[in-house]
């Protein structure tokens, strides 16, 4: 068996140790040892180099590329996004994303594919679809009368996501742990990119929110909401709901409600931003998605600023899909931006990320025992405002796969 060595690397290891210098031994895709004079049958040298485990993004979205105009998405053949996303998936992980949380559009057979070796990507949990109340943030309906195709139309693999009432919730539920789901994921507001809905209103009634997490829990899987309005938030809060994706409006009461209870915030702050950057790269939006994004740009980052200055839990995740794959790691930047500490933003995107997904087991941080997933970053700085423009090699279960 090669035992492959990290050597003389400036070690972040996630677990809430100071960065040191020093080597990562891997055997059969494990860390095996971390320390001081390794030795190993491969080695690759990281005197002057950054390395962290494998990093997170606990919101992406596969089936789109930072591209829903939707002329795209008319004029897309159906398997052929499927191929799309597999190209997506690998430039994600070159980008030193070893883990995501797929947040709508993934179906098992994209995470199935990864796992059996046929196509390079992160590790994935899926969500499959988002369960809106009918108007809500998921409905695909379109004025015309038509349901537009993207990332919640049902297909086989994904099913319906409009549910109404406590037991249409419950037995969907069921129907997505049935399909694959590791995730069950919801709209508790209106969201930008959805023409129809309002992000400022809040969505499902707290009975249906209660029945989502009761059943969601009684197959052990946790439930993430997109949640944009104050009243949303809260009623997800309240509800048992694991993380709170967006936030956009986060008053001092839902902050400490999230204290209180223990809930993550997952930013996307990219997000927004992504929305009005297609528009100026010639996307054909409707008005209504880019007057609702340039309306939420700044209360969202005032919002995630006090969530973070409040020590709520945040874990990475940027809503890829929303904005081009492969540039997650400018998310970093943003965090850094709102007063968040290099070694803070770091664990968000690896042992903070991993407990939110329930996987702090297996991955998120470099000590024996755990998945060897590794990223080594040039230069050892420890900075994470170009960390995007600075990954060298990722490691994946103890391989070198970018
Ligand atoms: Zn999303």
């Amino acid at each position: 068996m090669t035992r492959l060595l990290l050597r003389n690397g400036y070690i972040f290891d996630g677990t809430g140790a100071d960065p040191a210098v020093g080597d990562i031994a891997m055997e059969d895709g494990r860390v095996v040892q971390v320390g001081p004079g390794l030795d190993g049958d491969d080695a690759i040298d990281c005197t002057g180099k950054l390395v962290t485990p494998g990093i997170f993004d606990c919101h992406v979205h596969f089936m789109v590329d930072g591209d829903f105009s939707p002329n795209t998405h008319l004029n897309t053949p159906f398997s052929l996004n499927f191929y799309l996303a597999a190209e997506r998936m690998q430039r994600t992980l070159a980008a030193g994303v070893t883990t995501v949380r797929e947040a709508a559009g993934s179906d098992l057979g994209m995470k199935e594919a990864v796992e059996h070796g046929l196509i390079a990507g992160p590790r994935m949990q899926i969500s499959l679809t988002m369960l809106s109340q009918t108007g809500g943030h998921g409905d695909s309906w379109e004025v015309c009368g038509a349901f537009m195709p993207g990332m919640s139309d049902p297909h086989p693999g994904r099913p319906s996501c409009i549910v109404d009432g406590p037991d249409e919730v419950r037995k969907k539920v069921r129907e997505l742990v049935r399909a694959g789901a590791d995730v069950i994921k919801c709209a508790t507001s209106g969201g930008v990119i959805s023409a129809r809905s309002d992000p400022s209103h809040a969505h499902f009634r707290p009975d249906e929110l209660e029945a989502m997490v009761t059943e969601a829990t009684a197959a052990g899987r946790f439930v993430m909401a997109h949640a944009q309005a104050t009243e949303g938030i809260k009623n997800a809060i309240r509800a048992g709901i694991r993380s709170i994706e967006h936030g956009i409006w986060l008053d001092d009461e839902a902050i400490d409600m999230m204290l209180e209870a223990g809930t993550y915030l997952v930013p996307t702050l990219i997000a927004p931003m992504g929305v009005l950057e297609a528009a100026d790269r010639g996307i054909d939006l409707p008005d209504t998605i880019l007057d609702k994004a340039r309306a939420v740009v700044k209360d969202h980052r005032e919002s995630v600023t006090k969530a973070i200055d409040a020590g709520v839990k945040i874990a990475t995740g940027t809503d890829s899909g929303v904005t081009p794959h492969g540039e997650n790691l400018r998310e970093l930047n943003e965090m850094a931006k709102l007063g968040m500490t290099p070694g803070q933003v770091l664990a968000s995107s690896t042992s903070v990320a991993a407990e939110l997904m329930g996987l702090q087991d297996e991955v998120g941080t470099l000590q024996p025992g755990m998945a060897a997933d590794v990223v080594v970053f040039a230069g050892d700085a420890f900075d994470v405002t170009n960390l995007g423009s600075r990954v060298e090699t990722v490691i994946q279960a103890g391989k070198v796969v970018a």
